[in-house]
């Protein structure tokens, strides 16, 4: 696999990051997920607009390259010959070869900028997505800045484990009694043809697949009402799904144990994905 570091295009065994990057350090690091269908860019432009927000919040620089994003994605789906995948792309903060809780001057530090690819060959035709996920709540004790997109991964990784522990493929977290998210994914509950899903805030990432699909759903004359919702609404829900760029619409079947509607993907959310499929991949680049 070809890798994107700092300006160059790579093998992935020789990309080098120093062991004093405040990534690795002190988790000091943006990300997005970008997903490739069909050899093209899904949602580009909302990944790319995030990812300035998350670097603006953070006083981070933009990396030197930042204008050249388009075109670096585009390389390394070509020179790895992506059909179907993802492309991850990280801002560190960088290292000025010390450790210190100050950020390091800007000036004289530059951002490390990464990309690599993942291939996912029918991305898009997930057999989960005809299953459905079944969901565990667990409580969210992450940061109160969920609205940036940082690599402190390691509460949502410790959730999905605690996920496969129980059976489950997921796990929505709970904070105040309201869900605010599923680990890697916006959460949402289908009531009455109803769509509901957590107002943005600082609690939740402002997905992009989320924001496509609730512009989507009102095109499509759907009811779309943005508030906060307990575990116990979405155990007696018709029907629930999660969104993002790596999962699309995916429906969810079951919570902590009890079985929605009759425990299949629901009508909404299997609409839902069909639209958001269809209509994005018009607008892929
Ligand atoms: N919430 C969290 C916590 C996430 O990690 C993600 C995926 N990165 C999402 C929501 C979905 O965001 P997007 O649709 O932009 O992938």
């Amino acid at each position: 696999r070809t890798v994107y570091l700092n300006g160059e295009y790579l093998p992935e065994t020789e990309a080098r990051v120093s062991i004093f990057d405040r990534a690795f350090l002190m988790a000091d690091g943006v990300y997005e997920v970008t997903s490739v269908l069909g050899g093209k860019l899904i949602d580009f432009e909302g990944h790319l607009k995030r990812l300035e927000r998350s670097l603006n919040e953070l006083d981070m620089p933009k990396p030197e390259a930042f204008d050249e994003l388009l075109d670096i994605h585009r390389e390394l789906v070509r020179v790895n010959d992506i059909d179907d995948g993802l492309i991850y792309l990280q801002v560190t903060r960088g290292s000025d070869g010390d450790r210190d809780f100050a950020f390091p001057d800007p000036e004289t530090t530059a951002p490390t900028l990464v990309l690599f690819t993942q291939s996912k060959p029918g991305l898009a035709n997930s057999p989960q997505a005809e299953k459905g996920l079944k969901i565990i709540s667990i409580d969210d004790v992450r940061w109160g800045r969920r609205d940036i997109k940082t690599v402190q991964l390691l509460y949502p990784s410790m959730g999905k484990m605690m996920a496969k522990k129980a059976g489950c493929d997921d796990a929505w977290m709970v904070e105040d009694g309201h869900v605010t998210e599923g680990t890697s994914n916006n959460a949402y509950i289908v009531k009455g043809g109803r769509i509901i899903t957590r107002q943005l805030s600082n609690d939740i990432l402002h997905g992009i697949t989320r924001a496509a699909v609730l512009r989507f759903a009102r095109e499509a004359q759907m009811e779309v009402e943005e508030r906060p919702f307990t575990i116990e609404e979405a155990k007696t829900a018709d029907e629930a799904f999660v969104t993002s760029a790596s999962a699309f619409v995916m429906p969810v079947v079951e919570i902590d144990g009890a079985s929605l509607g009759d425990g299949k993907p629901g009508p909404v959310a299997r609409r839902l994905r069909e639209i958001y499929l269809e209509e994005s991949l018009k607008k892929a680049i």
